[in-house]
């Protein structure tokens, strides 16, 4: 069950007072099928479906296709997939084009009550009479048109007599009203344009904020929950519902604060043009903030809906560190997948008393955190790569991991974890001064598991057997915007998003499934690359770094 907040403090004051006649609370999400949903668009599903079942409510989902642009099945299935991966189920599926009728109708209510006019200035002058802020509008010279006449032109528009932009229906409110939407608002506009749903039946489609009310009364929601920018659209979503008056108990409006996350830019618009540019590899690239790019990248549905649930929900605008959902996909993780070896900037080491030609089995936890996850074997052998960052030639302050013997100190003995204690004797370089290889000894009394307690070593480091390790490639990610170099203030381009290497890594991954996940031991979670992952390719995406202990 999730939280209390303030949507929910509304719903129970409604149920106490008997409000609704069923006591079914019903909620939606109605995404407008122009793109890929992404990170903000989980907090409103989260929240829509949630509420809905905290009360043994329902929620719908209705697309919000009033808008006969480019709407394409693409969107619809992605749309879907998202939602169920996000793990909720929608009570009905629906489609806001489908009441195109009713809200003909609700306008047609509107003209004969004196309510609508049809004008006819022009997109120009509709604005330079709707005012400012400081300064109350103008009336329109078409607002006294009789209601006869606005009938019979409406039923034009309808028919396609007139073009694109030629009129519009206007609702009549008042023009000096403090609210600048409740300044005759256009309701309905023409637009010759073929629509998914409904062909060509249609050339006058109604606006947002006409519509929005109707498709949610007409459904039968009790709360309508939408983002802030809808507060001083409340009045006029009232007055369609008072207006057009089919509906007894009209639901009611409720805006929460939109998801914002630093370094990142949550609009369908803005992320169509990275795919549409080539920027990114499509709607789904790992770098992108749709909810299909951070299923691709390994986050999990769990951990999306608990950041969802920990953010809260709030009346006031702010700022989301991306650190707080990387957070909870570390959190979530940490106990669920397996750990494996895998040598970042690998550095050869042999030991030099170990028999050439010999290898041993070591036994190596899976997951330390959770011991019923079990252990799995990894071999040792006189030839291992060890990563970049456990070697120091000069070791710096409080450095515990590997370093050859110093002016003032024995080289050092840390544990390989799963197998000795090594000592580091020597250093071996490359004419170009480069490191070769590193000598180590290892003490065969240290086997990990045989209970050894003759002293203890304070770094313990992993490894790769030189003999049986496969090369992998990671691909790690930034932010898609960063602060500009110039202005931090202002957000940019990062070019530097996207970075690949070649590590290293323990046989068994190459028997990884495509979008498994696993922890690289000290280096983050990864996951098999749901889409180019195959045993010739064994390419792992970085969902989320650890947080480092020693930098
Ligand atoms: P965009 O501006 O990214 O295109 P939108 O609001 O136009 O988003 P819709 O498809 O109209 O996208 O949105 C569906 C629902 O998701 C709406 O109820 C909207 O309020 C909600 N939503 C969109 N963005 C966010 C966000 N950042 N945080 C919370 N809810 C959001
Ligand atoms: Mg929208």
């Amino acid at each position: 069950m999730s939280e209390t907040n303030f949507i929910h403090t509304i719903i129970e004051k409604d149920l106490e007072n008997h409000k609704y006649e069923t006591g079914e609370i019903i909620t939606r999400f109605p995404p407008e099928p122009n793109g890929y949903l992404h990170i903000g668009h989980a907090k409103s599903i989260c929240l829509n479906f949630t509420t809905a079942a905290k009360y043994g409510g329902s929620c719908n989902l209705r697309y919000d296709d009033t808008n006969p642009v480019k709407e394409d099945m693409e969107y619809i299935n992605s749309i879907e997939e998202d939602v169920r991966w996000l793990g909720f189920k929608w009570n009905e599926r629906l489609w806001a084009s489908d009441y195109f009728d009713t809200m003909y109708e609700g306008a047609v209510e509107l003209i004969k009550k004196g309510k609508a006019y049809v004008c006819q200035l022009t997109p120009e002058e509709i604005k330079e009479y709707r005012g400012t802020l400081t300064e109350p509008g103008k009336e329109s010279p078409y607002r006294n048109r009789p209601i006869e006449e606005n009938l019979k032109l409406f039923e034009e528009m309808k028919e396609g007599k007139y073009q694109d932009g030629e009129m519009v229906l206007r609702a009549k409110i008042d023009m000096s009203s403090p609210n600048i939407n409740m300044r005759d608002p256009i309701i309905y506009r023409i637009a010759h344009a073929t629509h998914h749903n409904t062909g060509d039946k249609w050339c006058i489609y109604p606006m947002y904020d006409f519509a929005h009310p109707i498709e949610d009364a007409i459904e039968g929601i009790t709360h309508s929950i939408c983002t802030l920018e809808f507060e001083d659209h409340r009045p006029l979503y009232d007055w369609v519902l008072r207006e057009i008056g089919f509906w007894e108990k009209p639901p009611q409006q409720i805006e929460f604060a939109r998801l914002n996350l630093t370094n990142t830019v949550m609009s369908k618009r803005f992320l169509k043009k990275l795919v549409d540019d080539g920027i990114v590899d499509g709607w789904d690239d790992p770098r992108m903030p749709t909810i299909a790019g951070i299923r691709r990248r390994g986050y999990t549905p769990e951990a999306i809906r608990k950041f969802c649930e920990e953010i809260g929900v709030s009346k006031s605008n702010s700022m989301v560190d991306i650190a707080q959902l990387e957070h909870f996909v570390r959190d979530d993780l940490k106990e669920r997948v397996e750990s494996r070896n895998v040598i970042f900037n690998p550095i050869k080491v042999i030991v030099t008393n170990y028999p050439e030609g010999q290898s041993e089995v070591c036994q190596v936890e899976n997951n330390p955190q959770v011991p019923e996850m079990g252990t799995r074997e990894l071999t040792f052998s006189r030839e291992l790569w060890i990563d970049g960052e456990d070697f120091m030639e000069v070791p710096a302050k409080k450095y515990f991991r590997l370093f050859p013997p110093q002016e003032d100190k024995a080289g050092n003995e840390v544990r390989f974890k799963g197998a000795y204690f090594l000592t580091c004797q020597a250093v071996v370089k490359n004419e170009d001064g480069t490191i070769k290889e590193i000598h180590c000894t290892y003490d065969p009394e240290t086997k990990s598991g045989l209970g050894f307690e003759g002293r203890k070593v304070k770094g313990t480091i992993h490894f790769v057997d030189a003999n049986n390790c496969v090369p992998i490639k990671i691909r790690k990610f930034g932010y898609l915007m960063v602060p500009s170099a110039e202005d931090p203030d202002k957000m940019v381009g990062n070019t530097d998003s996207l970075t690949e290497e070649i590590c290293y890594a323990e046989p068994s991954l190459k028997e990884a499934k495509a979008g498994e996940r696993f922890q690289f031991f000290r280096h983050g979670y990864f996951n098999a690359e749901p889409k180019l992952f195959n045993e010739d390719n064994l390419v792992f995406n970085e969902i989320v770094g650890l947080k480092s202990s020693w930098k």
